[in-house]
């Protein structure tokens, strides 16, 4: 992979890593195409004909960004993709004065109108809120601010303002019809749980209408892999290993995105000792301390991906599985504290284990049991 190398840490540090070479076969073609680096040298025709290759790196929604296409065209393609996901940026950003989302926050419980692709997140969010039961919480900006996360000057809230700030939180309480919306004083809409997960089915989008069928998009550590490898076969992404260094398996896929949530990144250490992560129990305000380290899933679409993730995290181990038995149209990975790996069978033959001792912490959650 080329690009920044500062964009590039970044995205290894997140949940999923990818991997751009297995073997021979794996590897990605050069700038200057893969024929030619199996090769050698080309006649003057062929050169035209050659598949190219290239990545942009960029800084969106608070974190790193790497694109990356394979096709001819690729270049003013991954840079319109790059522009949708800023021009989203801008709609939505908490702390953007000009935002809408900045606008509905500060609007002293006005109705605001939406743009529709505002107005299509706001919908997507909330029938994710209703359908997990509230797991998925959008309005609670203000108890995040309480912890610090959004100021990143972390703290421990007195439960009482905790409570006093729950009083203001409370997805039902969102009003919305067609493009308008409004919520009541004092409560803040966040998209932060979503917002990447949309971005990056737009990009996909963008990619797809140039006619380009592979290309690997990653925001932040949602991945989106579209298509497959230059050259066939299905990408491979290393989903990170939790409590540790590096990945505790490969996941192979193609056409899929593939989000992981976890309290191993975001997360400050208290002065009692404690350690407090970004993703919080609507029910309570503090952050989720179930057991599980991190969720991944793996569905068509991103935005899907990125909130059942957020709200898997939030239910815990027990509470997913029933939920994934009720609604089986997605896939997911759940590591625990104790590292065992719970998979759902749908991905039993495309997730193995870096560390062939690890298989044994593999559970498998099936549809009937
Ligand atoms: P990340 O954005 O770190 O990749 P997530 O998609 O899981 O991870 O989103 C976490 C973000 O969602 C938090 O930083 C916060 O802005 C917001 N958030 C935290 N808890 C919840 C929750 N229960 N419901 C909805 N949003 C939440
Ligand atoms: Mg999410």
């Amino acid at each position: 992979m080329r690009g920044n190398g500062r964009a590039r840490k970044k995205a290894l540090a997140m949940g999923i890593c990818i991997f751009l070479c297995s073997g021979n076969t794996g590897c990605f073609p050069s700038q200057k195409g893969m024929e030619e680096s199996q090769r050698g040298s080309y006649p003057e025709t062929a050169v035209s004909e050659k598949k190219e290759q290239a990545e942009l790196d960029f800084f969106a929604m608070n974190t790193y960004h790497t694109f990356s296409a394979y096709g001819s065209g690729v270049d003013t393609a991954l840079e319109e993709a790059r522009d949708r996901v800023l021009e989203l940026e801008a709609k939505w950003s908490a702390t953007e004065e000009n935002s809408e989302i900045f606008q509905l926050n500060h609007g002293n419980g006005e109705v605001i109108s939406l743009s529709c692709d505002t107005a299509d997140i706001r919908n997507f969010t909330l029938e994710i809120a209703e359908k997990t039961d509230g797991a998925l919480d959008p309005t609670l900006y203000p108890v995040l601010t309480a912890w610090g996360f959004t100021t990143k000057e972390n703290q421990i809230p007195k439960a009482a303002e905790l409570q006093t700030l729950l009083e203001n939180t409370g997805w039902e309480k969102v009003s919305s019809e067609g493009n308008q919306v409004q919520i009541p004083e004092g409560m803040e809409l966040d998209l932060g749980a979503v917002g990447k997960g949309y971005a990056g089915d737009e990009a996909a989008e963008i990619l797809k209408e140039k006619g380009i069928t592979s290309d690997l998009l990653n925001l932040g550590g949602n991945v989106q892999a579209i298509g497959s490898r230059p050259g066939g076969g299905s990408w491979r992404l290393g989903i990170r290993d939790p409590s540790g260094e590096g990945n505790i398996g490969i996941l192979e896929v193609s056409d899929q995105a593939v989000v992981t949530s976890g309290n191993y990144e975001r997360y400050f250490v208290g002065e009692d000792g404690n350690t407090y992560a970004h993703i919080l129990d609507p029910s309570t305000g503090y952050p989720v301390k179930n057991g599980l380290m991190s969720v991944t899933v793996i569905t068509k679409e991103g935005k899907k991906a990125d909130a059942l993730s957020t709200s898997l995290f939030v239910m815990g181990l027990e509470k997913a599985e029933n939920f994934w038995r009720a609604h089986p149209d997605f896939d997911m990975i759940l590591i625990t504290e104790e590292d065992e790996i719970y998979l759902t069978e749908g991905i039993r033959k495309t997730f193995a284990c870096e560390d062939p001792a690890m298989s044994k912490n593999i559970h498998i959650i099936e549809k009937g049991t």
